[in-house]
């Protein structure tokens, strides 16, 4: 029944330093909403087996967990060589081919037909998270790329590749990725991230297969992606800005601007939007953040992000649960910072031309001029809730939903306390409700006022077309509750 005093929510990668039940219960405790659990180190039968420990610390707590599955995309590899590593000399040249044959200083096989296709004299390609250079001198577009090597140094057996300037032919899924998919989908995960897209269509392709099962966040890591970033937020359901491999595709000082471009994209269009990666990356080995860091975290705070990520902070890292905490902290602190308030403000855009937004803006005027206490909102699909969030009010929001995975997938979204409870029966059972679930969760006691967002008829999924303000009385809390 504990409340978090933050709007900002915090998703917690899981991995060998956080698989048990124990750590993550208490990274719950400390601030996770929401775990991902990423396919580039896992399976299937992993991934079940995280996600039932997770559910089992769900209803421990008794709050609904979000689950995000990543799935890994083209990630590209060069092949093995002969000798585990080589040393390529700047200026030299190098060749990448398709032949099933270890590699040597002069060739190494990059196993991805599928690359050859769009490579062009002049296209860059960075290997092993940008420590080398490749510049392509010749192709024939179908077996083979021969390089001069811009910025050398060791390349070992199945680095990754990044392609900057090539769009590479062929949808945003590999045969692993399906099956991982599938599995993610079958065994409910709340949200599914997608690594590595480059157009609308490969979101579009997954859209397909997902059938509205799990909710679609759209992992921004290439610059082809930025280049179309309206169109894709439009097919998501959901942002990340994945600093990690955007970094290595673009210039490193052009990274905050970028962010800044997609959070704000992403805000206007009401959709939620994570911050990811390095964001306390010293506490993989530290119990305590550098200054940078925690400047870093305060920034995506106060651009809106409705998410802040950590990966092997969590994952991986001596300190999981003091990063956890550590973000907490900080994202609390942030938001009671005077300024917040003024800077959130001021990024507010028009509410769109629907019923929910309209209302959902009319209920954050009215909350905030009042002084109500909650914002209380009935969401079936969620939609709703997400665009009560879209306003970033001052007051808190609750999301009352008769879907327990609706709540789980609203975990993600700024400010909202997601809460899976049977529909209204009528007006006054609603009324009753909201005010009951207010005080059960700690946002309200007896004598303040709520406001209240729906859609009547209830049961039958609808446009919000009801605003209603209700005090708080006494008998609420013997109201009835999940
Ligand atoms: P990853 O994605 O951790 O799966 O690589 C995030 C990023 O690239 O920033
Ligand atoms: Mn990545």
């Amino acid at each position: 029944m504990f409340k978090r005093n933050r709007s900002v929510k915090i998703l917690a990668t899981l991995g060998p330093s956080s698989s048990d039940v124990e750590t993550i219960k208490s990274l719950h405790l400390a601030g996770a909403d929401v775990f991902r659990i990423n396919m580039s180190h896992g399976d299937p039968d992993k991934m079940r087996a995280l996600m039932e420990k997770i559910r089992t610390v769900e209803s421990d707590v008794g709050r609904p967990i979000g689950i995000l599955v990543d799935i890994q995309g083209p990630k590209l590899r060069v092949g093995m060589f002969a000798d585990d590593a080589v040393m390529l000399e700047n200026g030299a040249t190098f060749r990448l081919d398709t032949k099933d044959e270890p590699g040597t200083v002069e060739r190494v096989r990059l196993p991805h037909p599928e690359i050859f296709e769009g490579m062009d004299v002049g296209h860059t390609l960075i290997l092993d998270d940008g420590k080398l250079r490749l510049e392509c001198i010749g192709s024939d577009q179908k077996s083979y790329i021969d390089t001069k090597v811009i910025v050398g140094g060791k390349l070992s057996s199945r680095k990754g590749v990044s392609l900057p300037d090539t769009t590479i032919s062929g949808g945003a899924l590999t045969e692993k990725d399906r099956r991982d998919l599938n599995a993610a989908l079958e065994a409910e995960a709340d949200w599914i991230a997608l690594s590595f897209i480059q157009r609308p269509e490969d979101v579009a392709e997954v859209r397909k297969i997902a059938r509205g099962r799990s909710g679609i966040l759209s992992k921004i890591e290439k610059p082809q992606a930025v280049e179309k970033i309206e169109e894709i937020i439009e097919l998501s359901d959901a942002i990340m800005v994945a600093r990690g491999d955007l970094g290595v595709e673009m210039p490193l000082a052009s990274l905050p601007g970028t962010q800044k471009r997609i959070t704000r994209a992403a805000r206007k269009a009401g959709k939620p939007v994570v911050v990811a990666t390095q964001m306390l990356e010293s506490m993989i080995s530290s119990p305590v953040p550098t200054r940078a860091e925690v400047s870093d975290v305060a920034t995506a705070v106060y651009e809106g992000a409705d998410a802040i990520m950590l990966s092997a902070e969590s994952a991986a890292g001596d300190y999981p649960h003091e990063a956890v905490s550590t973000m907490n902290t900080i994202a609390v602190e942030t938001e009671n910072d005077p300024l917040y308030r003024s800077i959130i403000d001021a990024q507010r855009t028009e509410p769109e031309a629907t019923g929910a937004d309209a209302i959902s803006a009319a209920a954050r005027q009215i909350a905030e001029t009042l002084h109500l206490s909650a914002l209380v909102c009935y969401t079936s699909s969620g939609a709703t809730g997400m665009r009560a969030a879209r306003e970033r009010p001052q007051t808190p929001i609750i999301a009352i939903t008769p879907r327990v995975r609706t709540a789980r997938r609203l975990a993600l979204i700024w400010g909202l306390h997601p809460v899976a409870t049977d529909d209204a029966t009528d007006i006054d059972d609603m009324v009753e409700r909201a005010c009951g679930q207010a005080m059960h969760h700690g946002f309200a006691s007896p004598g303040n006022r709520i406001i209240i967002t729906a859609g009547v008829p209830f049961g039958t999924p609808g446009a919000t077309n009801l605003l209603r303000i209700a005090f708080v009385r006494e008998e609420h809390s013997q109201q009835r509750r999940n």
